[in-house]
């Protein structure tokens, strides 16, 4: 037979950056502000771009790639869970939805979970439990923090505590107000006749990486209980594991008298939860757990057997290899590096921020550092671009905050690596 002659295929892209920068200021909409990165593959801790330079990743997607990049172990649960089933309707049971659930509730206290695909649809989610719960009294206002963030739909840019998410979206979903974080007495002056709920950020991650205090989530339950609120939390970024502890505010409360009692009355999370694919939850807590009745509630995608199976997994290598206690040392550890960093250059570094996996380096201001004064830039983005041009990625908060969300099973020498590099950045503008 005679060889056919195929003529090779045009050189695939001489400048694949240049083509798929082209292809999204012509195509997509651009409401991202995008760093100058363009990434093909990754593995493990590591990313890499188009032109095949290595990338320590530090910031794991925004807390989402908790296992880092092409775990087999996700791939596994993906390639054997499509072959099954990938979709039946919620009009149906299936088996993952209903044993992701259980997990979760083992995890958080006696409550049932409903599932969507996003952060934000965990919190609208919340926000609807707390309307049915106070609608027969009236009741619908929910209080949050200056500086939260609870996504970008319509009721959580009413629901996040930064004007910047709200400008030109205007008139705001009403039944929503905010209150300074960690503030037990403004929360409590803050309550209205109309006030149903409060929700908080065990730790705010966008807003700069701030824990909360031990005492302001036990006065917050207490404040609840007392004026017949729910008291939601808002662990899309800083729960599955990040802080040590499956929700942060299990690890925030340790040791503290009286906080192994503490739970909420409702929790979103997303992010980690898939370890990359798209699933979001909220958990609920028993006596509420069946207010949203048949026909209340719903999200098509919600709970696929797939995302469940996905999620299901990462619980399962969570566990097995104790990811959640390797967060936490190597949290004290990198948390500790840090603080050296800020005692050893105090003209670039002001303090190290978080806990756990949640950590931020929170830099002097802009002005103060020669090397950054120039530029209009932030000082956290133009840290963050002398990052990535030594091969790492972390997170810009706010305009002096570089963070930093790296994956669970982020090994050791890794560590080491980021704090170097960090270090070389440091050294470079002091
Ligand atoms: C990312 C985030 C959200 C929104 O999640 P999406 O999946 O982007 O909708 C909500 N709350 C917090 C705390 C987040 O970090």
């Amino acid at each position: 037979m005679m060889k056919e002659i195929v003529p090779s295929p045009p050189p695939l892209v001489h400048n694949q950056f240049e083509f798929v920068r082209e292809l999204f200021s012509k195509n997509v909409v651009p409401s991202y502000g995008r760093f100058d990165l363009v990434f093909s593959h990754g593995a493990g801790s590591y990313l890499f771009d188009v032109a095949g330079k290595r990338y320590l990743d530090l910031g794991a997607g925004i807390a989402v790639c908790c296992l880092g990049h092409a775990h087999p172990a996700i791939t596994e649960a993906l390639v054997e869970q499509s072959k099954k089933l990938i979709h039946v309707s919620n009009l149906y049971f299936t088996e993952p939805q209903g044993r992701l659930a259980a997990e979760l509730v083992k995890r958080i206290g006696a409550g049932k979970c409903f599932f969507a695909n996003s952060g934000a649809e965990a919190n609208e989610g919340l926000f609807k439990l707390a309307r049915k719960f106070g609608h027969a009294e009236g009741r619908f206002e929910i209080l949050t923090a200056t500086n939260s963030f609870h996504g970008r739909t319509l009721a959580g840019i009413a629901a996040t505590g930064q004007d910047k998410v709200k400008k030109g979206f205007e008139p705001a979903t009403p039944g929503f107000r905010h209150i300074p974080f960690n503030d037990p007495a403004a929360a409590r002056n803050a309550i209205s006749p109309a006030t149903v709920a409060i929700l908080m950020e065990g730790v705010q991650g966008e807003g700069g990486v701030t824990p909360a205090t031990p005492e302001y989530l036990l006065g917050l339950r207490a404040l609840c209980d007392e004026k017949k609120l729910l008291l939601f939390m808002d662990g899309v970024q800083c729960g599955h594991y990040r802080t040590g502890r499956f929700q942060s505010f299990q690890r925030i409360l340790e040791n503290v008298p009286g906080g192994e009692k503490f739970l909420p009355d409702g929790i979103s999370m997303a992010k980690s939860l898939g370890g990359g694919f798209p699933i979001g939850a909220f958990w609920v807590r028993a006596p509420y757990a069946d207010l949203l009745g048949p026909g209340t509630h719903a999200t098509t995608f919600g709970g696929t057997p797939l995302a469940c199976a996905v999620a299901l997994k990462v619980l399962e290598v969570i566990e097995r290899e104790r990811l959640d206690e390797q967060a936490r040392k190597l949290g004290e550890w990198f948390k500790r590096e840090l603080e050296r960093l800020a005692a050893t250059y105090p003209q670039v570094v002001k303090r190290a921020r978080g806990l756990g996996f949640i950590l931020g380096l929170e830099l002097v201001e802009k002005e103060k550092i020669p090397a950054f004064a120039a530029s209009n830039k932030t000082a956290a983005l133009q840290f963050v671009n002398r990052l990535h041009e030594i091969g790492v990625l972390t997170i810009p908060a706010g305009t002096q905050i570089v963070r930093l969300l790296p994956p669970l099973n982020l090994k050791p020498q890794e560590a080491g690596e980021g704090i170097s590099k960090i270090e070389e950045v440091i050294k470079s503008v002091a």
